[in-house]
């Protein structure tokens, strides 16, 4: 299979090479528990921790400070109950402050939250741009707030979030504030000293590490209950045996960003600039969803008038391109992804999205090629609807 016609590096990322080398011994000859006291166990546990130091320094955070987990939304899930049950418990606070256009890691987690644990859900407003409005966010936080969490970047339509803002207006109020940085954190710089920000997920799989590991940032201080309770790993917060070889291979995958990031920011963002610009300009009844200017470098997302966004999806996938339309939403579902209803837009909009991500395999040719190959495709799929 080839990767040459990808444009969903939101979804995933293939494994860098140098990822893949550095994971290996922990596969094979370095096999090792962390918590053994034998000398295999002290290579393991070295390993981990001398990841645990490399996923600190890029957040410029304390290495006691990085729980890893399983994935971005393990972490999450810990961030959100685990910040939740502890100021619950700790101080009687019960409400949870989200928007509706989060990742569902965060907006199904705080749904449950609110019907089965005790908490009270309080969604704040969002903007048209599909950025959080920093009024209705403000008025919601206060002292009964448990936790507040909004995402740095939206992995459907692309909104970078005020998240310096948006951390100081919590930080002011003594609310814990949880970033979900899934998807921006392969892009965009982030720093726990700069920023005060309470917690912050992170996984390896959207910036060419591995699938299957993440970490969470626990700001020093910050009173938490764990979700998986056993052994005493990642300072009893999370019990299970370490992932070695995923950990290690996260922590490679965050060492190339360090170096790369400048570079991959500026070889995707003039490539979504043309295809934004080159689809806008060619397809009739289109609209860019997410912010025109604050949005990731290598996300372009759109909605076509009338059209039915899981055909084109396949229609895509028939001419060679592997697309998304950027929400949950599988074949033979019809409901329009809540993210685009949550920033107003109606059904014969909603329902034919396309999201184009970019990344290292992406080239000015396959770009070019795309905007060419659309039109014919749209038009085609409003025929077969009869629009
Ligand atoms: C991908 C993603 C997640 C989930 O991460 P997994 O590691 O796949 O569990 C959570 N939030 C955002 C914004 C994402 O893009």
């Amino acid at each position: 299979m080839s990767d040459k016609n990808y444009f969903d590096y939101a979804a995933t990322t293939p494994l860098r090479e140098e990822v893949r080398a550095a994971m290996e011994p922990f596969l094979l000859s370095e096999f090792g528990n962390p918590s053994s006291i034998h000398v295999w166990g002290q290579k393991a546990e070295n390993a981990v921790e001398r990841s645990r130091d490399i996923v600190a320094r890029y957040i410029n955070a304390d290495p006691s400070e990085i729980i890893f987990t399983s994935c971005g939304s393990e972490s999450n899930n810990l961030a959100l109950r685990g910040i939740g049950l502890a100021r619950k418990f700790n101080h009687g606070a019960n409400q949870l402050v989200t928007t509706k256009v989060e990742h569902h890691a965060i907006s199904r987690t705080v749904t449950q939250l609110d019907k089965f644990f005790g908490f009270i859900a309080q969604w704040a407003r969002v903007e048209p741009n599909g950025a959080v409005n920093l009024e209705s966010f403000a008025n919601l936080t206060n002292e009964n707030t448990a936790i507040a969490s909004i995402m740095a970047a939206n992995n459907e339509i692309g909104t970078i979030s005020p998240i310096q803002q948006l951390a100081e207006i919590c930080s002011e109020k003594g609310v814990p504030f949880h970033t979900d940085a899934v998807q921006a954190a392969g892009y965009l710089p982030l720093d726990v000293q700069k920023t005060p920000v309470t917690a912050i997920s992170l996984g390896s799989h959207k910036f060419y590490g591995p699938k299957g590991v993440g970490a969470l940032y626990l700001r020093k201080g910050t009173m938490i209950v764990p979700n998986q309770t056993g052994g005493g790993q990642e300072h009893c917060l999370r019990a299970g045996t370490h992932n070695v070889p995923y950990i290690v291979g996260f922590a490679k995958a965050i060492e190339l960003l360090s170096t790369e990031r400048q570079s991959r920011v500026e070889r995707v963002v003039d490539l979504r600039d043309r295809l934004i610009k080159g689809i806008l300009a060619t397809i009739p009844y289109t609209k860019l969803t997410g912010d025109p200017v604050d949005r990731l470098p290598n996300h372009a997302s759109f909605v076509f008038k009338n059209v039915d966004g899981n055909l084109l999806l396949g229609m895509l996938d028939q001419a060679g391109y592997a697309c998304s339309s950027g929400s949950a939403c599988k074949t033979g579902n019809p409901e329009p992804s809540e993210v685009l209803v949550e920033i107003g837009l109606e059904r014969e909009w909603s329902l034919g999205s396309l999201r184009l991500t970019l990344g290292e395999s992406t080239t000015e040719t396959m770009v070019n090629d795309l905007i060419q190959i659309l039109p014919t495709l749209v038009s085609k799929n409003r025929q077969l609807r009869g629009k």
